[in-house]
């Protein structure tokens, strides 16, 4: 046993409240039950834990490194969200980045085992044996061809990468994997395909409840997306449409300020570590510790960081090509606030809008903003150079109001802000790499996770500035 894998010194019944907490609060809140007909957070735990989930991998993708990224996301973000998870994968030395390298395992099975455990000491994880029987209510296949078993779940969803493209859906026109240098695409469909699986999980509560014939706004956002793609350079859906060039081999992205070790941080992280060619220097904000819910969603962090600081334990996952020094405050209190004109770049996560709207005062050259809400992920972006675009602060005119609504627990899901951070990795480093710097964000992308697949699931560019933001006052600009 690796020392990753030593329990948390808390009741097996304290941790997997707490851990589950803001998932159950998103399963009651987020998906539109009937008024007062929401299941309680007691019957969600429960059914919970009737839910097996399988992740398999087709044999062609477990040996690449696109494919082995998109199957360790994966399993990432299933051991967060399901307590019971089998996994059907075929031997295959891992030759992906280790995301966390203190789990050592060489093998491509081992290590996603070992991960799940280490997330959560309580799940119920293990390998398929050898006899290939799993009574699995829902099924993640990384890969769309080449299934090595026949006896699936009921349910299915592939997730594919090809380059920036991410591929999700339960019924994909088969396409081959494509080897390249970035992942992103891959683990982009990951997160979505998580999503999937989740509603797959919401559908087997709810017809328990209704039967077959789901409450109509129920229906249509538990509706399995059929085929979804998305483009990470210009958000376009074309299942057909283009991978995109690939990526340099080195990445540079000179002094950052990551502002929050959140659940967004964590994932942008990951996805820049994970490309294994992506360097920068700077500092990472943050004053708080992990807790339960918070490890539930944050893909850098393990059991036995709970009760670390957020800062320092993101700062030592995102060595060695990420090397950022924690402040462990937050950012109107923090010494690199005077410093934040000399950072190329403010990658902003912070779920606190006073501490947003201090950033963009603060004036850094570039920010990335992320945030999520509910089944909502953005991703805007923010230039000195660019001042008919809006600003950070025209997107929080109602700080005050979210401040105080923040108080409350929020409702959140692992793939949410998975979703969220990755596609604000994604334009990190589209603004880094020359040949993709055309394709930055102008201004602000959303994207319903629930439904991605929807007429408006992802749009782009509907905010303009704010006529009463500080940004528009010209005797106020500097
Ligand atoms: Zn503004």
């Amino acid at each position: 046993m690796s020392p990753d894998l030593a329990p948390p010194s808390v009741t097996e019944s304290a941790f997997v409240r707490g851990f589950h907490d803001r998932s159950l609060r998103y399963a009651r809140t987020v998906p539109r039950w009937p008024a007062g007909e929401a299941p309680t957070g007691e019957e969600l735990l429960a059914a919970l834990f009737r839910f097996p989930v399988l992740l398999s991998v087709t044999c062609a993708d477990v040996e690449s490194v696109v494919g082995q990224d998109t199957l360790v996301f994966a399993a990432n973000l299933l051991a967060r969200m399901f307590p019971i998870v089998v996994f059907d994968i075929p031997e295959a030395a891992l030759v992906a980045v280790r995301p966390i390298s203190s789990i050592a395992s060489p093998s491509v099975s081992g290590y996603v085992l070992d991960l799940a455990r280490s997330i959560c000491p309580f799940g119920d994880f293990r390998l398929l044996g050898s006899t290939g029987e799993t009574a699995s209510l829902a099924d993640l296949v990384v890969g769309q061809g080449g299934n090595r078993r026949q006896s699936m779940g009921p349910f299915r969803v592939h997730a594919t990468g090809r380059g920036w493209r991410a591929l999700t859906g339960v019924g994909l026109p088969y396409r081959n994997v494509q080897e390249s240098g970035n992942s992103l695409g891959g683990l982009v469909s990951a997160a979505f395909a998580a999503m999937e699986v989740y509603k797959a999980f919401l559908r087997n509560v709810a017809a328990r409840r209704y039967g077959k014939r789901l409450p109509p706004n129920l229906a249509v956002d538990l509706e399995p997306v059929a085929a979804f793609s998305l483009s990470l350079l210009d958000y376009d859906r074309d299942l057909t449409g283009s991978d995109g060039p690939d990526l340099p081999p080195r990445i540079d992205l000179g002094r950052v300020l990551v502002i929050s070790a959140g659940a967004m941080a964590n994932s942008a992280i990951y996805g820049l570590r994970v490309l294994g060619r992506v360097f920068a220097s700077g500092h990472v904000v943050e004053p708080k510790l992990l807790d339960g819910p918070d490890l539930n969603r944050y893909v850098l962090m393990l059991a036995t960081d709970l009760g670390k600081l957020k800062g320092p334990a993101l700062a030592e996952r995102a060595l060695p090509s990420l090397r950022l020094e924690a402040a462990n405050t937050s950012y109107q209190e923090s010494a690199t606030r005077w410093r934040v004109s000399s950072v190329d770049l403010a990658l902003v996560g912070v779920d606190h809008p006073p501490s947003r709207i201090a950033v963009q005062r603060d004036n850094p050259r570039l920010i990335v903003n992320a945030a999520s809400e509910g089944r909502m992920a953005y991703v805007s972006r923010h230039s000195l150079k660019d001042s008919g675009s809006p600003c950070l602060e025209c997107f929080n005119e109602y700080a005050q109001e979210a401040e105080r609504a923040a108080a409350e627990p929020i409702a959140t899901l692992a793939s949410t802000s998975a979703i969220a951070g990755l596609l604000q990795a994604s334009e990190v480093i589209k603004a880094a790499v020359p040949l993709s710097r055309a394709y930055r964000l102008r201004t602000q992308l959303e994207v319903n996770t629930l439904r991605p697949d929807l007429q408006y699931g992802v749009r782009m560019g509907l905010m303009v500035p704010r006529a009463n933001c500080h940004c528009q006052s010209g005797s106020e600009r500097a």
